[in-house]
């Protein structure tokens, strides 16, 4: 007879392990799909972790390590798949409807879902970028300023995510380059605002990053002025990329209400149909880190063990 879960887990990074704790704490009959080989989502390609409490300078490889030994300690059942679409069957009352979580391999049918499928960070795609990431290029502002404390940065991008990003290491760099490949920028007014009341931050226009150079840790970047084809170099120790991030919620559109690509879903983790949670970096939320990834892993498992409690399909 075909197997019904009582919760699938999409994802298993911080969000989708902590909600595989709690969840086999609560007895539910849980399943984690992951697409990858390894649990332990975006944090795998950190060195350092130095914000998560209690395991202050913990490699980002050994904290999803620690993550999802402790899911495997309780009995969590993972499955290697790729969720591409959640189909609800017909009609009834929400408490009734079954949901099917369709997989390349297999479809999943289950009384709740929570989708813990992150997001990812858009490269530059430039020579250097790999060999330096976690070596003086970064993704993320809040997770690694503290490493660049009275040196020199650069930021790359435009958008409300690079001008905070500035504002955040001008309090804790001794300079920070603004590099632009335009002549304005997309951020809100009050962002550039801001950033231009910083004296220690200064906007390069027209420009594009076109390689990271260093030895064993980045120590310059060569830029190209687009308009007149002007090639520099500009010493800094770190490189912060800010170009995007997209939610990983493709799968889910057509079904669950979303904003620039991020599903709705507030603090108790509900997304737009009863049922079905959101938790981690793919939920709208104020900050994408490990510990509120795993907070709300904690918040839609407890309320999705309520809603199975309710559950009488
Ligand atoms: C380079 C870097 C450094 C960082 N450093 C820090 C730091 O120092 N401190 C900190 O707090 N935060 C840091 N962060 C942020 C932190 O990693 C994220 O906030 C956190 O990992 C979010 O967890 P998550 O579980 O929501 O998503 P993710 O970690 O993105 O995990 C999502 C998982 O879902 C899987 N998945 C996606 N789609 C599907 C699908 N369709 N089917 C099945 N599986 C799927 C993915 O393979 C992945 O394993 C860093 C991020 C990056 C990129």
């Amino acid at each position: 007879m075909e197997k019904r879960y009582d919760l699938v887990i999409i994802g298993s990074g911080p969000a989708g392990l902590a909600a595989a704790i709690y969840a086999k704490r609560a007895r539910l009959d849980t399943v984690v799909i992951e697409k990858e080989m390894m649990s332990g989502g975006q944090i795998l390609n950190t060195t350092d972790v130095d914000n998560y409490p209690g395991l202050m300078g913990i490699g980002g490889f050994e904290l999803g390590m620690k993550f999802r030994e402790h899911a495997d300690k309780l009995g969590a059942v993972f499955l290697e798949d790729t969720v591409s679409e959640i189909r609800l069957e017909d009609g009834g009352e929400p408490e009734k409807r079954w949901k099917l979580v369709m997989g390349e391999k297999e479809a999943y049918r289950t009384k709740t879902v929570i989708i813990a499928s992150g997001a990812t960070h858009r490269k530059l795609g430039i020579p250097g970028e790999e060999k330096f990431s976690g070596k003086g290029v970064s993704y993320c502002a809040t997770c690694d300023g503290a490493f660049f404390r009275n040196k020199s940065v650069a930021v790359i991008g435009g958008g409300d995510v690079a001008l905070e990003d500035a504002v955040y290491l001008s309090g804790l760099c001794g300079k920070v380059y603004l590099i632009h490949r335009r002549d304005e920028l997309r951020g809100a007014k009050s962002l550039q605002e801001l950033l231009f009341s910083k004296e220690n931050i200064e906007v390069i226009w027209d420009t594009v990053a076109e390689e990271v150079e260093g030895e064993d840790k980045v120590s310059a970047l060569r830029l190209k002025q687009v308009k007149t084809g002007q090639v520099w170099q500009l010493e800094v120790q770190g490189v912060f990329v800010a170009v995007g991030i997209t939610p990983n919620s493709q799968a889910f559109e057509g079904l669950l209400e979303t904003e620039q690509g991020y599903i709705r879903a507030g603090e108790d983790c509900a997304a737009s149909v009863p049922g079905i949670f959101a938790a981690g970096d793919v939920r709208t939320k104020p900050l994408r880190q490990v510990v509120t990834a795993a907070a709300d892993g904690a918040v839609a498992a407890t309320n999705a063990e309520r809603y199975v409690s309710r559950f009488t399909g």
